[in-house]
């Protein structure tokens, strides 16, 4: 099969990209590309030419099993120059997606025309490399700086119709792609149309005022990431020097970029997110049909489900206890799909069809007998939940998959409530559950396999990431969120204050501190927990005293204005508040112990020794699949920074031995809490690291 064809239609090549299956560009690609255009030029049959690709988009980028591997030539840079030197116009006709090299390939083409939805983006910041095939300095001269910066440094994809408007698409194509660019060339000719090369276009001048505000704002939103910024030095580089050596600066920025730390987690974080849904046990497994759905309680999490689940299309019946339960709750979906008409996500009219048609909240269980699918999302008590779930046995139609959204209860006890434990799963949503991308799917004991087949359906058809999950208290996610909780509370018990653990885990790249989580989850939230777990508790654990004592002044967080932090200025950041630390020194001094220094340093160092402790734990017992899946769970749910590729890929990076001796160390003084994992040691014994368990 050859990779790159070239045919004539009446005076125009066309040059057809055909590398299944999204028409990456290996060396084959890149050699056939350079090779079709030689053969165009030679060509005194074509008048201009047309570079399109076959199947359902146009080129989907580099080609990821390069990745890693010494460079073969030729490489894409001096591709891209060679079609942008061809001495007749050279049209790239884009459809589907054209992202990355992609992108970069269209933008050595003289002219481009895109269906109105084809994605065309520049996604390099996202894996932690920058364009480096002039993407950063062509897209600048065609666009303007503060465009090109805002799609290079986000890395979000443009619409074919948004791409024709910021003006590096020429024309839209109404229907037949390949037809309308043969239109278009036509029209080219006929008008005897140069072959406009992009860099012959000026570099847009660029004020240092401008330079120094982006330079500022993007050492703000990019948190640590370096990427973001070597985009922009790339593009300073435009202004500043000619093309060639503004490319060659490009380039030297990009192949500076491959061996970074950020590099590798944001690659790990690519690939882990394509194996989770390798899950063996369903492979070949149809899925159930999904239309009608129920929900039970239409709390907080009950009310972000019913939305995840209209939004895409689903039915949905909500059930509460009583009547003004059912209006809260339909009221707080009505909002939510206001919000999402504000963003653009849905139109007006849709939002209204789906609350006349799509979304039914009722009081009473009859009406669930429809029902394909149902997700109970009661109190937090087995005693609820069971009575829930044979209430659900009763109503519900044989085949119907029941599923519990619990965050800590045994699931094999809820399936045991029912006389068909075989439908019954864990579906683990994340508030808000219509904005949140993790599902942790818990695989009970006697859960048959097409209904785990249908529950990463549904995560797919949601636009989530469905990770499985086993048995335990707290699944993936909970149980390891636990450890890390636990370590903290012990660093503020023994001196460190709330404020500096929240810091110092931000600045490692966290989306939040865990003093600010608890703020905004609500302080009576862990208080339950405990309370729940108090009658397991051993005499030697140590209980964060501190955050009852917060509890029982009332300070709940966010939503009573005050918690760790105090909210009296609007301000959803919140500021510290010196009556906390009185209470926290209190219980110190109750407890007789010696408040000491903590650095940012072991403060990070302290709370990932923790995760990965018990990580390795949950890897070890089957919890998770594999190691990269802890590292999906904790990138997607819990804010975890994502450039340092999830907890076990950064444990890697730091090495299994610096771990493991830092939990040796921790234990001199508390051999309670830090116990090393079986599996750490034997890894470090073996020298072999997390990843050499990915599968
Ligand atoms: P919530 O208190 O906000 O909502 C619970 C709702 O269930 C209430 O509206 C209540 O009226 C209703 N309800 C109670 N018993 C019912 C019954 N028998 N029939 C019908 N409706 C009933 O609680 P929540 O935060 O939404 O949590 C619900 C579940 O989701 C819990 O199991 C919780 O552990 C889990 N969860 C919560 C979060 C979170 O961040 N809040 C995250 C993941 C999972």
């Amino acid at each position: 099969m050859t990779d790159v064809t070239y045919a004539i239609t009446g005076d125009v090549a066309v040059i057809t990209v055909d590398n299944p299956p999204v028409n990456a560009l290996g060396q084959v690609v890149r050699q056939g590309l350079w090779d079709a255009i030689t053969q165009f030029d030679d060509d005194a049959n074509a008048k201009a030419a047309v570079i399109i690709g076959a199947g359902r988009l146009f080129i989907g980028g580099a080609d990821i099993t390069e990745f890693g591997k010494p460079p073969v030539a030729p490489f894409l840079p001096d591709v891209i120059n060679r079609i942008a030197a061809s001495t007749k116009p050279v049209i790239a006709a884009i459809h589907g997606t054209a992202m990355g090299g992609g992108l970069e390939v269209a933008l050595g083409a003289h002219y481009r025309i895109a269906t109105p939805t084809a994605k065309l983006g520049l996604p390099e910041v996202t894996l932690g490399v920058i364009p480096g095939a002039g993407g950063t300095q062509r897209m600048p001269r065609l666009v303007g700086l503060d465009a090109a910066l805002t799609l290079m440094t986000s890395g979000k994809p443009v619409s074919g119709a948004q791409a024709q408007e910021m003006g590096f698409v020429d024309e839209l194509s109404s229907q037949d792609l390949l037809a309308d660019a043969l239109t278009y060339a036509a029209r080219l000719i006929a008008d005897g149309a140069a072959p406009r090369a992009v860099t012959d276009l000026p570099f847009p001048g660029a004020d240092a005022d401008v330079l120094a505000d982006w330079r500022q704002r993007l050492t703000k939103t990019a948190k640590g990431q370096v990427a973001p910024l070597a985009v922009l030095d790339a593009v300073v580089a435009g202004t500043e020097m000619s093309f060639d050596k503004a490319l060659a600066e490009e380039r030297r920025l990009f192949l500076s970029m491959l061996d970074t730390p950020q590099r590798s987690g944001l690659m790990h974080a690519f690939f882990a997110e394509r194996a989770v849904a390798k899950v063996p046990e369903i492979k070949g497994v149809a899925p159930r049909d999904i239309s009608h759905t129920g929900v039970i309680g239409g709390g907080t999490m009950g009310a972000g489900i019913a939305t995840a689940m209209v939004l895409a299309g689903l039915h949905v019946t909500l059930v509460e206890r009583d009547d003004a339960s059912a209006n809260r709750a339909r009221h707080t979906i009505a909002r939510n799909l206001a919000s999402a008409v504000k963003r653009g996500k849905l139109s007006e009219s849709k939002r209204a069809s789906i609350l006349s048609d799509a979304l039914a909240t009722v009081v009473g269980y009859d009406a669930l007998s429809k029902a394909d699918l149902v997700v109970e999302a009661v109190f937090e008590n087995m005693e609820v939940k069971t009575e829930v779930f044979r209430e659900l046995d009763h109503v519900c139609k044989p085949g119907a998959v029941l599923a519990t959204n619990t965050s800590y209860l045994d699931v094999n006890q809820i399936a045991q409530a029912t006389q068909r434990p075989g439908d019954v799963i864990g579906l683990h949503f994340f508030s808000p559950a219509h904005v949140m991308k993790l599902l942790e799917i818990v695989v009970a004991d006697a859960t048959a396999p097409d209904v785990t087949a249908t529950a990463f359906a549904l995560a797919k058809k949601l636009g989530k990431i469905g990770v499985r999950a086993g048995v335990c208290d707290g699944f993936i996610g909970n149980r390891i969120l636990s450890q890390y909780r636990t370590a903290v509370d012990h660093m503020v018990l023994d001196g460190a204050s709330p404020y500096a653990v929240d810091r110092a885990l931000v600045d490692f790249g966290f989306a939040m501190g865990p003093y600010q989580v608890s703020d905004l989850a609500g302080l009576d939230i862990g208080y339950m927990t405990r309370q729940r777990k108090a009658a397991d508790a051993h005499p030697r654990d140590r209980s964060p005293v501190f955050a009852d004592a917060l509890y029982h002044e009332g300070w709940l967080g966010q939503k009573t204005k005050h918690g760790y932090y105090i909210y009296d200025d609007g301000s959803p950041k919140g500021r510290p508040d010196d009556a906390v630390m009185a209470i926290v020194d209190k219980s110190r001094a109750n407890l007789n112990l010696t408040p000491r220094d903590f650095t940012a340093d072991e403060i990070v160092r302290r709370t990932m020794a923790a995760m990965v402790n018990e990580a390795a734990h949950v890897v070890q017992q089957g919890i998770a699949q594999r190691p990269s899946d802890v590292d999906v769970v904790f990138l997607s749910g819990y804010g975890f920074p994502r450039f340092r590729g999830g907890p076990l890929h950064y444990a890697d990076t730091v090495g299994l031995d610096t771990i493991l001796s830092d939990i040796r160390e921790f234990a001199k003084t508390d051999d309670h809490f830090w116990i090393p994992a079986p599996l750490l040691e034997r890894l470090v014994a073996d020298g072999r690291n997390f990843s050499s368990l990915n599968r």
